[in-house]
């Protein structure tokens, strides 16, 4: 963590738009900034991202799914300080427990959720499948090679329910640049077009999701976080290590080192490739066998059935 928030140190420069000491250089765009200003130009960039998608609206109540993280709390915090004054506006959080010993911890979260004086939902793996991401890795026999994509696809399900049923009408994740950008190139380096191409369609029982601070660099969030939301736990899930994206956000940060607006780029990149393909559209449906909205086959049940064999096995 100690290299995402790299606070200036030696020698020490001023703000490019003030006379104030900076804190961070932006590379990407030459300037130094002081805590202020550096504030000032986050919660911008976030602003103008939520006002080109209409993304935040009259009569909204938006469900934050946080999970405690410096990303997701600082996105609580923005959202509270920019939209928390607003009558027509509600703002709730949600937190799902996947079931991973010793990395989730509810009591921190419902802290925050009250700090931020927002009602706070959970739910958990549990009680909605009857299996823990615990659970699930010992049936494959402790690989957990797939636990991430296993256990996206549950959270995701979860998450959207919970919202649905706590009357949102947007759903707002903490993701930064960095998830963005490894998201696509990911998608990249498998090779799959159709995940690149894919055209986003609106289904009637999910809630549209919302990532203000896609357009924000993690080490950016970082600071953000270390300056207005203070220090938080950040356990690091035991199972992210095995995944494709370590090594795909190792690549990206070497890389952004020589070329800074790399990541920028390549999320462009996924942004300008969504809804060009040419295969079948998808429609949207209701899953028979679970009752929650689908396109084609429902994922959520793949994984609970694929998951189901493991235990017999
Ligand atoms: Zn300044
Ligand atoms: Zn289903």
């Amino acid at each position: 963590m100690r290299d995402n928030i790299s606070l200036i140190e030696t020698p020490p420069m001023n703000c490019s738009k003030c006379r104030r000491e900076a804190i961070i250089y932006q590379r990407y765009s030459g300037m130094h900034l002081c805590s202020e200003h550096f504030t000032d130009s986050v919660e911008s960039r976030v602003k103008r991202e939520i006002r080109k998608h209409h993304w935040i609206e009259h009569g909204d109540t938006i469900g934050v799914a946080l999970s405690g993280g410096k990303d997701s709390t600082s996105l609580l915090h923005f959202l509270i300080k920019t939209f928390g004054h607003r009558p027509d506006i509600t703002i709730l959080a949600i937190t799902i427990d996947e079931g991973i010993a010793g990395y989730r911890d509810l009591s921190e979260t419902e802290v925050i959720a009250r700090r931020y004086g927002v009602p706070w939902h959970t739910a958990s793996f549990a009680e909605e499948y009857g299996t823990t991401l615990d659970g699930i890795v010992a049936g494959q026999g402790g690989d957990d090679r797939r636990s991430c994509s296993f256990c996206g696809v549950l959270r995701r399900r979860l998450v959207n329910r919970i919202a649905r049923e706590n009357g949102c009408t947007k759903l707002a994740f903490g993701f930064n640049l960095d998830d963005e950008a490894q998201s696509v190139m990911m998608n990249v380096l498998r090779g799959d077009t159709e995940r690149l191409t894919m055209t986003q369609r609106d289904n009637p029982g999910m809630i549209p999701r919302i990532r203000p601070f896609a357009v924000i660099p993690e080490r950016e969030v970082a600071l953000y976080a270390h300056l207005h939301v203070g220090s938080l736990a950040d356990h690091g899930c035991p199972y992210a290590h095995n995944a494709l994206r370590g090594d795909v956000r190792r690549l990206l940060n070497e890389y952004t080192w020589q070329h800074p607006a790399t990541k920028f780029a390549v999320r462009t990149l996924g942004k300008e490739m969504q809804g060009r393909s040419t295969g079948p559209v998808l429609t949207p449906e209701i899953c028979p066998k679970c009752g929650e909205p689908a396109f084609g086959t429902c994922r959520t049940c793949a994984v609970l059935d694929e998951v189901k064999q493991d235990k017999r096995t």
